[in-house]
């Protein structure tokens, strides 16, 4: 494919994309509205294109990516579900796209009643007291949970509350952001049946434990029967139980974190409802708590008043304060909100039954070509390895690779990091037998490639503008300024 030049490479001087029409108002110079130290010395470096360039350069970017919408995207524990276009038709309604937060509530009173209905429907589903809609992201609501863990310990004088016990299976946002919020993590080993491991959590648990961070099902899509246990063992040590609910696709009206003993969670709108994962943009991450953490509670948020009337309250004596500007990404909280409206409790209940038989469905049909180191019934997604592949020189990345050749987003790989040559398939509950199946048929096909012809897969991708990246290079030194003069 044809190197494309960047876009600051096709300026040319002079061109311009669209025209301003004639001035008619005043003109005021730019020296009297601005404060000197705020002005360029110097022109801004901006391309300088037509607007039909524009277009093409940026359709074609669009082109290159992939996204859910282009196809097949099972990237295990992402949930890169299908996004239901009624919820950005209703994210663009008038009443809630141009809305401003410093409007008088009053004036927003149908945008504050959506807020306080998802407060309510995330808090039913989750199993928890209050709910707030202010954390961007997953990682963020982690932190924020975490906060509030800390503000509990050290309310009630235990300063030595310290460590935040996590399995070796854990998403590896809950160890960042217990160090993040200021404590250690202790890194518990899974069972070889890839649960919990009691004892292990027995031993670890004591006076310097603030909590333990667990998502179930966990993230090798096994459920831990013996939460309950785990809870208990973790409440009777003085410590609290924090729910990675990021991904609560297999969950959904069949069980409930706060039922499981769990007193803090937190919930990703883009993996659960079906909210775009949006590239580093927007994202919410609510945050739900047991009535022992209340009192910690980022604000603002909305409440209804006797008369029916709904308004932000602050909620500010021992609150950790806010976490995020003005009161979250509203335009997510839109479409999530349309999303349970759509789908209604029961809807979701067939949602997360539809993505267990899902996963079950691909975990059967690909057992026979793969290696399964959990070979029993899964949630909503399931791990595999690529271990058997290795006698041909074919590793897991190889697989990954060439499943781009098809059209495929690979799976997520290497990850969880306790299963040697990991594959993770979350297939979701938007895609039909056929997806499927067409899938699995091409997974086996490659299987059947390690063996007869390994080169065909290390020389893999063949069809994508570029094919092996340095991929620890472009994450760790990423090159973000165009060099060009
Ligand atoms: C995705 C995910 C996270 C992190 O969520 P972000 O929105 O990416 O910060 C945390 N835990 C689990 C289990 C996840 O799948």
């Amino acid at each position: 494919m044809k190197d494309k030049a960047l876009i600051f490479e096709l300026s040319t001087p002079g061109r311009v994309a669209y025209s301003l029409p004639e001035i008619d108002v005043p003109v005021q110079p730019v020296e009297e509205l601005i404060p000197a130290q705020f002005l360029r010395k110097e022109e801004a470096a901006l391309p300088e294109v037509y607007e039909v360039d524009v277009i093409r350069h940026y359709t074609e970017l669009s082109r290159r990516n992939f996204g859910v919408d282009n196809g097949f995207y099972p990237l295990g524990s992402c949930t890169m579900k299908y996004n239901p276009k009624i919820n950005e038709d209703v994210a663009r309604y008038a009443g809630f796209a141009k809305i401003h937060p410093y409007q008088p509530e009053e004036s927003v009173q149908g945008a504050l009643e959506l807020m306080h209905t998802l407060q309510n429907d995330l808090a039913g589903l989750t199993g928890m007291d209050a709910v707030t809609l202010q954390p961007a992201a997953g990682a963020h609501g982690e932190w924020t949970g975490l906060m509030m863990i800390r503000a509990y310990h050290e309310e009630r004088g235990e300063h030595n509350r310290v460590k935040v016990i996590v399995p070796d299976s854990s998403h590896g946002t809950n160890p960042a952001s217990a160090s993040v919020a200021g404590f250690q993590t202790v890194t518990i080993p899974s069972k070889a049946n890839g649960l919990v491991d009691l004892d292990a959590l027995r031993g670890a648990v004591g006076e310097d434990t603030a909590a333990l961070m667990l998502t179930n099902p966990n993230t090798l899509g096994l459920f831990e029967e013996q939460i309950v246990e785990i809870a208990e063992i973790v409440h009777e040590a003085g410590g609290l139980v924090y729910y990675d609910g990021a991904n609560s696709n297999a969950i959904m009206g069949i069980t409930r974190p706060g039922d499981m003993g769990f007193d803090v969670v937190h919930l990703n709108l883009h993996k659960t409802m079906s909210t775009p994962h949006g590239g580093g943009g927007p994202g919410a991450g609510p945050v739900g708590v047991k009535n022992i953490l209340l009192p910690y509670l980022p604000g603002p948020i909305v409440v209804k008043n006797e008369d029916g009337s709904f308004a932000f309250s602050e909620k500010q004596d021992r609150s950790i304060g806010r976490v995020k500007a003005y009161y979250g990404n509203f335009g997510i909280l839109v479409r999530a909100y349309a999303y349970i409206r759509t789908y209604g409790p029961e809807g979701l209940r067939t949602v997360s039954e539809h993505a267990v038989l899902n996963a079950n469905y691909m975990r059967a049909r690909l057992a026979p070509y793969f290696e399964m180191p959990y070979d029993r019934i899964c949630k909503h997604e399931f791990v595999m390895s690529g271990s058997g592949l290795k006698p041909y020189g074919i590793h897991t990345l190889d697989v990954a690779k060439r499943l781009l050749d098809f059209g495929y987003h690979p799976p997520t790989i290497y990850f969880p990091l306790n299963v040697e040559e990991c594959i993770m398939i979350e297939p979701t509950e938007t895609e039909s037998k056929e997806t499927l199946d067409d899938f699995i048929d091409t997974m086996i096909q490659i299987a059947q490639e390690a063996k007869e012809n390994p080169e065909l897969l290390l020389n893999a991708p063949y069809t994508t503008p570029v094919t092996r990246l340095d991929e620890t290079g472009a994450a760790r030194k990423p090159v973000l300024n165009c060099a060009c003069s």
